[in-house]
């Protein structure tokens, strides 16, 4: 047989979200002559037709036939084969067990579902049932995206859901939000539930960010939904329509909670139940039966969180940047968390902003009691740093995936909730603490836990990877295994004299002691000085084994006697090591519900820590959140850029003001701000590059941060609640979905348009961009009247249709502001202020030479421009403007109003008429008239 060899590896695809099924090889379970391996292996890889099938032989996982084929090509490793099936060679590659995970990472990252096969037993047990015995082996684990527990094959610092989806058939009820999403993190036990409408999905799944998503065939095939999860970055699972079950999801959460009545976590809906009894059961089946660990579920859903679409999630770059990076991103500009737990803490709540009052000010109050303790600060994070992360190792544990260090890192993580605990409980002493500090405080430090104790006295302080080899109990912690260990010892000891006596009794100085894993212990001597050993009178004692070409083993009986001895001792501290380690992680089993919230709690105070570090280095301020619809952001600073702009030491960032709505608080502000620019709709016109963008999104950031819990980057900031935050920045094509560019902007301007409400947020730069000039401004012209005067809805509307900012003159609520430069000899200087007024032009051409177009093409510009500028085009923008359609005040509540347009004669004549003041006769007249009127309409 040849065996294969993996390749280098090359960098890894992104993840593609369909798992590839092996295409139908010539396999056939039921031929005649196949081998008794054979026959095992064909009816294992039947069991399990859906995932390819990594097959244990040895230090080897092998895969065969079409798994071969698909997994040799994915992983770029050499494609061989072994054997003929129905008189074919069979496809073989494999790759080594010492470098499974690597590899088992990047399969799973491209969406491969894989069923790991182990050998059962030694093959020299398969042997002691006879010669032709095969070794037994079976599936001991799927591995899917969305079921990963190894430290390798996950990121620390992100979450991974799997998500169980669950469509509600349409029309049940008027009201019935049509899907259930069930989704749980199974390395780590987090949990979450909720219903949400059909509009939502997709930014629901961005929020979640599953590795996996469950759903039926019909729920995949239904409006979007496979594109949605796929844009999500998830991989699709299709699991029978039976398995959304509302009962068995009751009784398996019940199960799993060791619960009798749900009440204590929440109502759920069928419908969530049904998601969770999908969930827990193909948990269930890929962990084959093992049991997760499983946090209380969190109910979520858009009455408790900000509701931000999928579009608005991509644009405002929240955890990634729009070309995939962290390190840019708005989680990246303020994490200073220094645990993998602490950083998905932080990326949770960043993904999810909140809308209750009450849990954001208490988050607020911690953050801000730490904002003034650097020297608690500083020591939480020595102590944090010190913190291995528990709920993923307790996980692997529950799965009976766990090692030494799995428990070594619950104990340390024990001691550094410990000092976490002290160190607050301390400083309470002199100032108290906020409301949730203190809990967190609790939670450090449960009572009654021993575990820390045990483990302790237990553990050698820095334990070998695998159970397996033993050497992690610590001396003196159990006398039987310390007695074993010293007959180990003193045996290989003896071992020593046993090979100094041959020396001697022979004379042959070269004579060793030797072991290997085929003969055991045996006497070694080279070729040349064997003859003593194979001649009286030591010949009855030395028994012969082997003859090399360059030496001659032995063996003796003494030798064989203390062999016994030594694998005896061996094995039975091993043993008595696997006790030890079964005790410990049973203790911790019977914990799980002490210490996930204690694994949490670990969580929670790295992540506001971190929050408190960033408020204090970049001198952030705590928002006041309310009720009311105000916006009112003074000195206000986008996170990202004026980091970016710190590191490449490319001067200050200007801070600016944006208060949207009148009833925002009347103060001095010294950059030309009135009442003139309160409007709750504004229209902010300015040169290109002069930082339109980046003052619309650091507003939206801020309203992120503010309801996330956390200190803004601004002097100060006043935010009435955010229902719905909205922002289509920028344009990008979809051509996957068959969507152009043009088409992208006026989907997400419809979705904003249908579903923004007076507590909502929208920010839109640069809309109706992607057409003709005329059908842009109309576009974008509308837009304006419609959030101006439907959804009232406070706005932030960038443009380079200076047309629009004639506006602001004529509705209340939308005021003008521009963001100033100033010319210099040809060129312009970016000065980056936003003040009150509106831009004549746009400063494009010389953006242009800025950016080094050639000087042909900018003095060509420049002469096309005065030709544009000197036709009549300002007409047409002043008739419309004379013209001004407006809408309707208000709507009946859901309802989309239609375009009003101005009066026709007939709704002028209809308006004049006053049944009640008509005789027969005139109102016979009025019929006639207003049927002529019809009759003269146009079209
Ligand atoms: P365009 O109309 O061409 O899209 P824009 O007006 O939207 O441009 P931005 O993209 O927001 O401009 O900003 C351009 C650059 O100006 C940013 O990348 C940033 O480096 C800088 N900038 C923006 N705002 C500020 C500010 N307030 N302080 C300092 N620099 C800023």
């Amino acid at each position: 047989m040849s065996r294969t060899v993996a390749k280098s590896s090359p960098a890894d695809g992104a993840r593609q979200p369909i798992a590839p099924q092996p295409p139908a090889h010539a396999i056939d379970p039921a031929a005649s002559h196949v081998t008794p391996s054979m026959a095992q292996f064909l009816e294992i890889k039947a069991a399990n037709a859906d995932c390819v099938l990594w097959y244990r032989m040895g230090d080897f996982y092998e895969l065969f036939f079409n798994d071969a084929v698909v997994v040799a090509e994915a992983l770029s490793i050499t494609l061989t084969k072994r054997g003929k099936h129905l008189g074919e060679d069979i496809p073989m590659c494999g790759v080594p067990v010492v470098r499974a995970d690597e590899y088992l990472q990047r399969l799973v990252r491209k969406g491969f579902r894989v069923a790991v096969c182990e050998q059962l037993e030694d093959p020299a047990e398969a042997r002691k049932r006879g010669g032709k015995s095969i070794v037994r082996r079976d599936v001991v684990r799927l591995v899917t995206p969305g079921t990963l527990t190894e430290e390798a094959l996950l990121d620390a610092k992100v979450r991974n859901y799997l998500t169980a989806l669950y469509r509600l058939e349409a029309g049940t009820e008027e009201t019935a939000a049509p899907y259930a999403l069930a989704s749980l993190d199974i390395s780590t036990g987090e949990f979450e539930v909720g219903e949400i409408a059909a509009g939502d999905l997709p930014g629901e799944l961005v929020r979640l960010g599953p590795g996996e998503v469950l759903a039926t065939d019909v729920t995949i095939a239904a409006e979007g939904v496979r594109g949605f999860i796929v844009q999500a970055g998830a991989s699709v699972t299709p699991v029978a329509g039976a398995s959304f079950d509302s009962l068995a999801g009751d009784r398996l959460l019940k199960a799993q909670l060791g619960v009798t009545d749900l009440a204590g976590f929440g109502s759920f809906s069928r419908a969530e139940l049904a998601a969770i009894g999908a969930l827990l059961k193909y948990v269930e089946l890929t962990q084959l039966g093992k049991r997760p660990m499983l946090r209380a579920p969190k109910k979520t859903g858009a009455s408790a969180i900000m509701v931000i679409d999928a579009a608005t999630r991509t644009s405002l770059e929240l955890l990634r940047s729009t070309s995939g990076e962290k390190a840019t991103s708005l989680f990246g500009a303020i994490d200073r968390t220094v645990t993998g737990p602490g950083a998905r803490e932080l990326a949770g709540r960043l993904g999810s902003p909140l809308r209750d009052l009450g849990i954001i000010s208490g988050r607020l109050d911690s953050v801000g009691y730490l904002v003034d303790q650097d020297a608690l600060r500083d020591d939480l994070r020595d102590s944090l740093r010190r913190a291995p992360d528990l709920a993923r190792a307790m996980s692997r544990l529950a799965f009976q995936r766990g090692g030494p260090r799995d428990l070594a890192a619950v104990r340390d993580a024990l001691a550094a909730a410990r000092k976490c605990a002290q160190l607050l409980t301390a400083k309470a002493r002199d100032i108290g603490l906020p409301r949730d500090l203190n809990e967190i405080a609790k939670r450090l430090t449960p009572e009654g836990l021993e575990l820390h104790r045990r483990l302790g006295e237990a553990l050698v302080d820095e334990p070998p990877p695998f159970r397996r080899d033993g050497g992690f109990v610590r001396a003196g912690f159990s006398a039987d295994l310390d007695m074993a260990r010293r007959l180990r010892e003193d045996s290989r000891q003896v071992m020593a004299v046993l090979e100094a006596k041959y020396v001697e009794q022979t004379g042959v100085k070269t004579l060793k002691v030797r072991h290997n894993n085929i003969l055991g212990y045996f006497i070694e001597v080279t070729a040349n000085t064997s003859k003593p050993l194979l001649s009286a009178p030591h010949a009855d004692t030395f028994k012969h084994r082997q003859t090399m070409v360059s030496a001659v083993r032995f063996t003796t009986d003494e030798l064989v006697e203390i062999e016994g001895r030594i694998s005896t001792a061996g094995e039975r501290a091993i043993g008595l090591e696997q006790d030890v380690f079964n005790q410990l992680a049973e203790a911790i089993a019977k914990s799980e519900a002490t210490l996930g919230s204690l694994a949490a709690a670990l969580a929670e105070i790295d992540c506001t820590q971190g929050l408190a570090e960033i408020a204090r280095e970049q001198t952030y301020v705590r928002p006041t959140l309310g009720e009311s619809t105000v916006f009112a952001i003074e000195g206000g600073r986008h996170p990202v850029v004026e980091q970016a702009l710190k590191a490449e030491r490319k001067g200050p960032f200007i801070d600016n003001d944006c208060v949207l709505g009148r009833s925002a608080p009347k103060k001095k502000r010294g950059n030309g701000f009135d009442e003139a620019a309160s409007g709750r709709l504004w229209l902010v016109t300015g040169p290109n590059m002069a930082g339109k963008s980046t003052f619309l999104r650091q507003n939206a950031l801020i309203t992120v941060l503010a309801q996330m819990g956390a200190f803004v980057p601004a002097r100060s900031a006043e935010i009435g609640l955010v229902d719905r935050l909205f922002s289509r920045v920028g344009a990008a094509d979809d051509l996957a979905r068959g969507r152009s560019t043009f088409m992208v902007e006026m989907v997400e301007t419809a979705g904003i348009l249908n579903q923004a409400t007076e507590r909502s947020l929208v920010i839109l730069d640069e809309i109706g961009r992607g057409t003709a000039t005329f059908d842009g401004l109309a576009i974008a012209w509308a837009t304006v009247e419609y959030l101006n005067a439907s959804a009232k809805c406070r706005t932030l509307f960038a443009t380079h249709y200076h047309e629009i900012t004639a506006l602001a003159g004529k509705l209340p609520d939308v005021s003008n502001v521009t963001i100033d430069v100033k010319e210099w000899q040809d060129s312009i200087v970016f000065l980056h202020k936003v003040k009150a007024g509106a831009a004549d032009r746009s400063y494009g051409i010389q953006v242009a030479k800025l950016a080094g177009l050639p000087g042909p093409v900018i003095a060509r510009a420049s002469e096309v421009l005065r030709l544009l500028e000197s036709s009549d085009s300002k007409t047409a923008s002043a008739a419309a403007l004379d013209d001004l359609p407006l809408f309707a005040a208000s709507r009946p509540k859901g309802s989309v109003p239609a375009l009003s347009v101005k009066p026709s004669p007939l709704d002028e004549a209809l308006a004049k008429i006053n049944p009640d003041d008509l005789t027969p006769k005139a109102a016979l007249d009025a019929l006639y008239r207003l049927k002529a009127l019809v009759k003269s309409a146009p079209g």
